[in-house]
């Protein structure tokens, strides 16, 4: 890796806007080992689809046995089949960073184990993120609110505020009220909860987000406050009971408020499009990000962040990226999922779209372990894909390296305004009177992000 390009890419800061990384106090409670560190991440779905039985992954990653070679060896022939894959590709780079192994068998995790330094130490997860991967800052997704109180007075850490359970028409009421204040008991009120919770958040969240293609359609409908009000009162009276048809109601509707607000507050609203995490429950059906045109179209002064490149739906994406100005993609999780297709779509996106609405990378993990492989193994396929243009002659190599440097710090600093949030976060840290407040969106979280209990 001798050129200006490779080197760059290989050494730049990176952004990273999609983690769900491990609040500090879980991820010190975690007591991980090797096994966790390297594999407690979306490889163990590879493994499943590839025949491992369950049992043997649980026991992959249960850290109250130490017999780490019998660990391993038993999802050893799964592993084999799913070495090519992206998932098995970006824990070979993390096994070699982190722990030197240059070919991982039984015996080497074994000696490996033996040595690491790797403890779960006060700041580890902030050194393994920010002095390894070298990521100039995350972009956290905790699944659920409210925000924990670790996000003042720091600026690596920022955060989205999820909204899937109001995009999801089953909005967790008693929670908004306990953070806004606001009794909800129809939909006018239910309206001036969004509000409070918006106004409360804005300046300290980087963006909305929410994955409710994993429980419903990403197709949205307009519907009216009628409509809206009479789904409401099912939700209500019937709780989880709701009819289906009430849900999507009730969904779409919130979906639609959120939207307008993410517009008048300039918050990016990311969603969930494309394959599942998990494995035996994904419905096609749901996660085409066509569904979001209609939606997308209704609210043009709102930037909609489209997630993942809609695996495997991605030319869609650029479609979508190309013909609307409010629409950007987001490669988090792309490239382990398929890195020759993530590389490929690069090039379709760069020959078809505005690059300004091209976001490059996001772990998508919860360990900090996992995240190291996951942005060496972007980097790679980043440096490849962008090495290919420049010996066809698409870019030089000063251009390759200035788009390189504008895809991975510039573009994300500026379209999330990572300086004002991160004034913000720094001014409310040292504000007592804001921490104190009854009603805030922080709290001290009761839950790992593990279990959010959502998706
Ligand atoms: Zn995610």
């Amino acid at each position: 890796m001798t050129d200006d390009l490779s080197r760059f890419v290989a050494q730049s800061p990176l952004c990273s806007t999609h983690e769900h990384t491990e609040f500090e106090r879980f991820y010190q409670e975690s007591r991980r080992d090797i096994l966790t560190h390297l594999f407690d991440n979306y490889v163990i779905h590879d493994l499943f689809s590839a025949g491992a039985n369950p049992q043997s992954i649980e026991a992959l990653l249960d850290t109250s046995n130490p017999d780490i070679e019998n660990r391993f060896k038993a999802v050893e022939t799964a592993w084999q089949r799913i070495r090519m894959g992206g998932f098995a590709e970006a824990v070979r780079l993390a096994a070699f960073e982190l722990f030197e192994i240059e070919d991982i068998s039984p015996e080497s995790l074994r000696r490996s184990s033996e040595t690491t330094n790797l403890v779960d130490s006060p700041g580890e997860r902030l050194r393994l993120l920010r002095d390894v991967a070298n990521l100039d800052h995350v972009q956290v997704d905790p699944n659920r609110r409210p925000l924990p109180l670790e996000m003042l007075g720091q600026i690596f850490f920022h955060y989205d505020l999820n909204v899937f359970d109001l995009c999801n028409g089953t909005p967790e009421l008693s929670e908004l009220t306990e953070i806004t204040g606001e009794e909800v008991h129809s939909i006018s009120s239910l309206a001036s909860a969004i509000e409070r919770l918006l106004e409360r958040s804005h300046k300290y969240v980087v963006a909305l987000k929410s994955q409710h293609a994993y429980k419903r359609t990403l197709e949205w409908t307009e519907r009216s406050d009628d409509e809206a009000a009479s789904a409401l009162d099912s939700w209500l009276r019937l709780g989880s009971n709701i009819s289906e048809a009430d849900r999507l109601c009730l969904g779409d509707w919130c979906t639609s408020f959120v939207a307008r607000l993410a517009g008048t507050y300039n918050l990016p609203f990311k969603l969930h499009t494309g394959l599942y995490g998990g494995n035996g429950f994904m419905n096609l059906n749901y996660i085409s990000a066509r569904h979001l045109s209609r939606l997308v179209a209704r609210h043009t002064s709102t930037r909609f962040l489209l997630m993942h490149i809609a695996y495997p739906y991605s030319d869609e994406l650029i479609a979508l990226v190309k013909h609307y100005n409010n629409v950007a993609v987001d490669m988090c999780w792309a490239w382990c999922i398929n890195p020759v297709h993530a590389s490929e779509f690069v090039q379709r996106f760069i020959h078809g779209a505005p690059v300004n609405k091209l976001f490059i990378f996001g772990g998508d993990a919860l360990t900090p372990a996992a995240t190291v492989g996951y942005a060496l193994q972007a980097r790679r396929w980043l440096a490849r894909c962008l090495r290919r243009e420049v010996s066809e002659g698409f870019l030089t190599e000063k251009s390759g390296v200035d788009l390189a440097g504008f895809l991975m710090m510039d573009n994300p600093k500026d379209y999330f305004d990572v300086a004002a949030k991160s004034a913000a976060l720094l001014a409310a840290g040292s504000d007592t009177a804001f921490r104190e407040a009854r009603y805030n969106p922080f709290r001290n979280p009761t839950k790992s992000i593990r279990n959010s209990g959502r998706s």
